[in-house]
C-alpha cells in the first residue's frame, strides 16, 4: 500500500498510465446518444483506429476487455469444432486458446515456453501436417505481456504462405498497439485484437477487432454467430445504436477521441521511436544491475523483447519485496509476475514487471529506475552499481534533439 504523498505511478502493464487530457475529456455529463456530436466523434475514431493498425480493413467496437476482444474475435470465424493452431509464448497465448476452447473449438498449442519468441518453422511444419486445412486459424500473439516476448509477425505470415495454408492469421495486439510497430496490412493480417487500455492510454472498456475482407468472408460462412459479438453491423452500422449492439460507452469515446489526437499530433512512428528509446532505457539499468546480482531481464536477447512490458526476476521472494517496497516508499506500482510460476511454486514471489506503455516518458521511466534502485539498497539486495547512470545515458544518447 502506497505511504508516501506525492503523485503516485501505476507502471503495471496494464491499465496504463492515463493522461490528463483523456481524463478531462471524459468529465462531462452524458451526450445525446441519438443525435449531435456523439454520432459524428464515433464515426471519425473509425480511420484513426485504421490508421494505428496500418490497415485499410475493417474496425468494430465493443464495450469489453482484452478477454472481450478475443471472444469476439473467434465468435466471428471459428465454428463449433474447427481446430486453431496456437504458438504460445506465455500466459496470454494459452489464454486466448482456453477461450478457443471453451467456444467450442480445438486448439493445438505449439508451446515456445517463457523466454523465447514463436519459431515460424515449427508454425510452418504444423500447417504442412494439416493436409485436410482443418485449422480454421493461427492465434498468435504480438507481445505476450506476461513474459515480455515480442513475435515477429511478419514471419508467422510467411510461414503460413510458405505452407500454403488458408487458415486466418488472427493476431493479439493488445499489448502492443500503439507502442512496438505493428503493420497489419503490410504484415498480412486478418483479424487483430486490441483493447483500451494498454498503448491507447484509455481506461479500461473498450476492445477492439480489426478485420479484413478475407476475414469478412468467413463471418458470411458462419453457421450462426451471437448477435452481441457479431461484427457485420458494428462494422458497418445503419443506425447509431449498431456500432455498439446497444448504448454506446459514451464517456470512453471522448477519451478516446482525445487519445489518439495525441498520437496523431506526435506521429506513430514518433509514438514507436520513444517506446523503443525508453524500452532501451531500462534495459541498460537491468543490464547494470544483472552485473552485481541475481536479478534478471526474461529475455536475453534484446531482439525479442517488447517495447511495452519488461518482465524480471529475483530470487524468490525478492521479487515481492521489491514490488512492496517501492510502492510503499515511492509510490511506484510494479506489475506482479503473471504466468511465470504457479502459485504456491518456490519461484512464485521472484517475478515481476514493468510497463512502459502509452503516456510515458524519459523523467518516468527515470523515477521508475530511481525507484527500483532505492528498492534493491533497501532491501540489501546484490546488484550492479551505475545503472540509473547507464539508463540516463540511453536517454541522452537516444532523445531526439529539438528545437
Ligand atoms: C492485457 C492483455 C490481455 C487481456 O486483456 P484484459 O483487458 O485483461 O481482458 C490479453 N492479451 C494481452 C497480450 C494482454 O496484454
Amino acid at each position: 500500500m502506497k505511504n508516501t504523498p506525492g503523485p503516485s505511478y501505476l507502471a503495471t502493464p496494464g491499465p496504463s498510465v492515463m493522461p490528463d487530457a483523456v481524463l478531462q475529456a471524459m468529465h462531462r455529463p452524458a451526450p445525446n446518444i441519438y443525435a449531435g456530436e456523439l454520432i459524428d466523434l464515433t464515426a471519425s475514431l473509425i480511420p484513426d483506429l485504421a490508421n494505428v493498425a496500418r490497415t485499410a480493413g475493417h474496425v468494430a467496437i465493443y464495450i469489453g476487455n482484452g478477454h472481450a476482444a478475443w471472444e469476439a474475435a473467434l465468435a466471428n470465424t471459428i465454428a463449433l469444432g474447427d481446430r486453431v493452431l496456437v504458438p504460445a509464448t506465455g500466459h496470454f497465448g494459452h489464454g486466448w486458446a482456453a477461450m478457443a476452447e471453451a467456444l467450442g473449438a480445438r486448439p493445438q498449442i505449439l508451446d515456445f515456453g517463457k523466454q523465447s519468441p514463436v519459431d515460424a518453422a515449427q508454425v510452418e511444419q504444423a500447417l504442412r501436417d494439416d493436409t485436410s486445412h482443418e485449422i480454421k486459424a493461427v492465434l498468435a500473439t504480438h507481445v505476450d505481456t506476461s513474459t515480455s516476448v515480442r513475435n515477429d509477425i511478419a514471419a508467422i505470415r510467411a510461414a503460413m504462405d510458405s505452407a500454403k495454408h488458408p487458415a486466418l492469421l488472427m493476431v493479439d495486439c493488445i499489448a502492443s498497439l500503439g507502442c512496438d510497430p505493428f503493420e497489419m496490412d503490410a504484415w498480412g493480417v486478418d483479424v487483430m485484437v486490441a483493447a483500451s487500455q494498454k498503448g491507447l492510454m484509455v481506461p479500461p472498456g473498450l476492445a477492439f477487432v480489426y478485420f479484413n475482407d478475407k476475414a469478412a468472408c468467413i463471418r458470411t460462412k458462419m453457421p450462426r454467430v451471437s448477435r452481441y459479438w457479431d461484427w457485420v453491423a458494428r462494422a458497418n452500422p445503419n443506425v447509431f445504436y449498431e456500432y455498439f449492439c446497444g448504448t454506446a460507452p459514451t464517456h470512453h469515446l471522448y477519451g478516446l477521441r482525445t487519445a489518439l489526437d495525441m498520437i496523431k499530433a506526435e506521429g506513430l512512428e514518433a509514438v514507436w521511436a520513444r517506446h523503443a528509446m525508453l524500452a532501451r532505457t531500462i534495459w541498460a539499468a537491468a543490464d547494470v544491475w544483472q552485473t552485481g546480482g541475481a536479478l534478471r531481464l526474461n529475455l536475453s536477447e534484446a531482439a525479442h523483447r517488447s517495447h511495452a512490458v519488461t518482465s524480471l526476476s529475483l530470487p524468490s521472494p525478492q521479487g515481492t519485496q521489491l514490488r512492496n517496497w517501492v510502492e510503499t516508499h515511492m509510490g511506484v506500482t510494479l506489475g506482479i509476475g503473471l504466468g511465470m510460476a504457479e502459485p504456491g511454486e518456490d519461484t512464485a514471489h521472484g517475478y515481476f514487471r514493468f510497463g512502459h506503455m502509452g503516456h510515458v516518458n524519459g523523467q518516468m521511466i527515470m523515477a521508475l529506475l530511481g525507484a527500483v534502485e532505492a528498492g534493491l539498497t533497501a532491501l540489501n539486495i546484490p546488484h550492479g552499481t551505475g545503472a540509473l547512470q547507464a539508463g540516463a545515458a540511453e536517454l541522452a544518447r537516444s532523445a531526439v534533439p529539438s528545437g
